[in-house]
């Protein structure tokens, strides 16, 4: 099936009953008119504990302290999880774990990938599910379609990991893919810089399919990418898209 086309018209499905959900509201404003409207709740901040440290790095703090490939980062809160997606060097950077690795670090790795890491290692396949220090983890496909740099073959995984009552996804180094669309999230960090992984526009679609609340442009600003990326990538995605400054 073509999945664009399947995507359009579920957009164009969404607009319709948005259209019909406008009218019947109108009614009711209009018959409640002169009555005091509630004050909206205030929506949660879904990025409270969100750390963009440069190019895919990520670091959630709040109930642990978590961090996705973190590469070139000036150092930090000593982990409780590091979550790798694959073995490129500025995915994997052993000079950068060393910041930030304690005596209770916890490692989360591919199990394709190979590694010199002491300590608690898990090793996880695409589709596995495993809960470490409380935090419930599920590893997703992460791959490229027509470029060379990510076969599927790898086994390499993005993340979606739920803590603090929010759901997370990573999705690593990985081209627009069908699996995409089974996965859920509060907030999808996904990369935008093209060349290695989706581009913005093709970020923009994955966007689509996760549905997130909010969408973190990443993989941009060092290597690949640019700010300009980023901005398109907010341009192109119908959900919010906060573009964060590297800490
Ligand atoms: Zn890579």
């Amino acid at each position: 099936m073509d999945a664009h086309r399947g995507l359009d018209l579920r957009r164009w499905r969404r607009a319709l009953i948005g259209a019909a959900a406008g009218v019947v509201l109108g009614g009711i404003v209009a018959g409640a008119w002169g009555q005091q409207a509630p004050a909206p709740e205030e929506e949660p901040d879904m990025l409270a504990n969100v750390h963009w440290l440069g190019h895919a790095s990520i670091k959630i703090t709040g109930e642990k302290v978590i961090y996705v490939d973190p590469y070139e980062i000036k150092g930090g809160e000593k982990a409780d999880l590091i979550l790798i997606t694959h073995g490129h060097s500025d995915h994997l950077s052993p000079d950068d774990i060393a910041k930030i690795r304690g005596e209770q670090t916890i490692f989360v790795l591919p199990a394709s990938t190979k590694h010199n890491l002491k300590g608690r290692v898990e090793l996880m396949k695409p589709g596995d599910e495993i809960t470490l220090a409380g935090v419930k983890i599920r590893a997703v496909p992460a791959y490229n379609l027509k470029k060379k740099f990510h076969p599927r073959e790898q086994g390499n995984v993005g993340y979606v990991f739920t803590v603090g009552g929010v759901t997370y996804y990573h999705a690593g180094d990985t081209d627009l893919i069908p699996e995409m669309e089974g996965i859920e999230a509060d907030v999808a960090f996904l990369p935008v810089g093209g060349t290695y992984t989706m581009d913005a526009a093709e970020a923009g679609r994955a966007a689509a399919l996760v549905k997130p609340k909010v969408a973190v442009p990443i993989h941009w600003g060092s290597i690949v990418g640019s700010a300009e990326d980023a901005r398109l990538f907010q341009e192109k995605t119908d959900c919010e898209v906060r573009i964060l400054a590297a800490e």
